[in-house]
């Protein structure tokens, strides 16, 4: 896909797995600056800027904790006296400590609302001014299947995924009069770092239960994360496209 010429781009959280991908997306197609941002990863977030630079983009790597608003305000005033603007920005980062309701404790919980939830409404609050003096952005919002559906083991994660689909659509219409589209992507079971975890048994049911019957590639939701950010979805707001094999549908 190609139409980013001249496009400054963020990645939180891409250093690794799904952000990773779409950094190294949006380099191939014609970005001229992707900007990842890493909580503390430093060898794959340098790992990540050779594969920008290698596909021709201008890279760099921040690392801030999202959950931190100081920081996410700082981080985007940051990019925007460096590179004079910000075009699209990807709500990636994320964490999952999985556990049932029972014994969720109150900072595990605090951690996954504040990184998933709280860490997307801190940077789109940031970069909201800065898209408006610009007339126009996209903001991508990673959630997950999970948010959609619940999953029992699952309860904060899935409280804050869900959360982002709140947030998504009432950005999305707060925003869409200056020309800035706020859209998410749902992924389903994606082969990365987050689920390596998992036990065979765990993995295997799960892939049962998809139609198309294997993990989804990181690449995979990069295209849709591109393909929500480009012209072709200049008519796209406030949607949740779901990325998951038809695991649900
Ligand atoms: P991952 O491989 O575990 O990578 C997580 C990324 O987030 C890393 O770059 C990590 O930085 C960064 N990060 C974590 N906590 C952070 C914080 N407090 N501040 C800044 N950065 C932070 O994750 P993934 O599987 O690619 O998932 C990416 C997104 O997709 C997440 O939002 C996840 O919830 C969502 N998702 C994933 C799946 C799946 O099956 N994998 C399914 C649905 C949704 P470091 O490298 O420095 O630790």
């Amino acid at each position: 896909m190609s139409g980013f010429k001249d496009k400054v781009v963020l990645v939180t959280g891409g250093s690794r797995g799904i952000g990773r991908a779409c950094a190294v997306a949006f380099a191939q197609a014609g970005a001229s600056t992707v900007v990842i941002s890493y909580a503390g990863n430093e060898s794959a977030a340098q790992e990540t800027l050779g594969l920008i630079q290698a596909a021709g983009a201008k890279g760099e790597a921040l690392k801030f904790d999202v959950s931190d608003s100081a920081a996410c305000s700082s981080a985007i005033e940051g990019i925007v006296k460096a590179h004079g603007r910000l075009d699209v920005l990807v709500n990636n980062a994320g964490v999952a400590v999985d556990g049932l309701v029972m014994r969720v404790k109150d900072e595990d919980w605090d951690k996954q609302l504040d990184t998933n939830l709280k860490g997307a409404f801190a940077l789109i609050r940031a970069v909201s001014r800065p898209m408006m003096k610009q007339r126009g952005g996209a903001i991508i919002n990673l959630t997950s299947i999970v948010g959609e559906t619940g999953n029992g083991g699952q309860v904060a994660y899935s409280a804050s995924k869900a959360g982002l689909i709140g947030l998504t659509k009432s950005v999305a219409k707060e925003l869409a009069s200056r020309n800035i589209r706020v859209n998410a992507v749902s992924p389903g079971f994606i082969g990365t770092d987050m689920t390596a975890a998992l036990n065979e048994e765990t993995r295997k049911r799960m892939v049962d239960s998809i139609p198309l019957a294997r993990l989804g590639a990181p690449e995979e939701v990069a295209q849709s994360v591109l393909f929500l950010a480009s012209d072709a979805a200049s008519y796209i707001t406030g949607e949740v496209l779901k990325v998951n094999g038809g695991m649900y549908m």
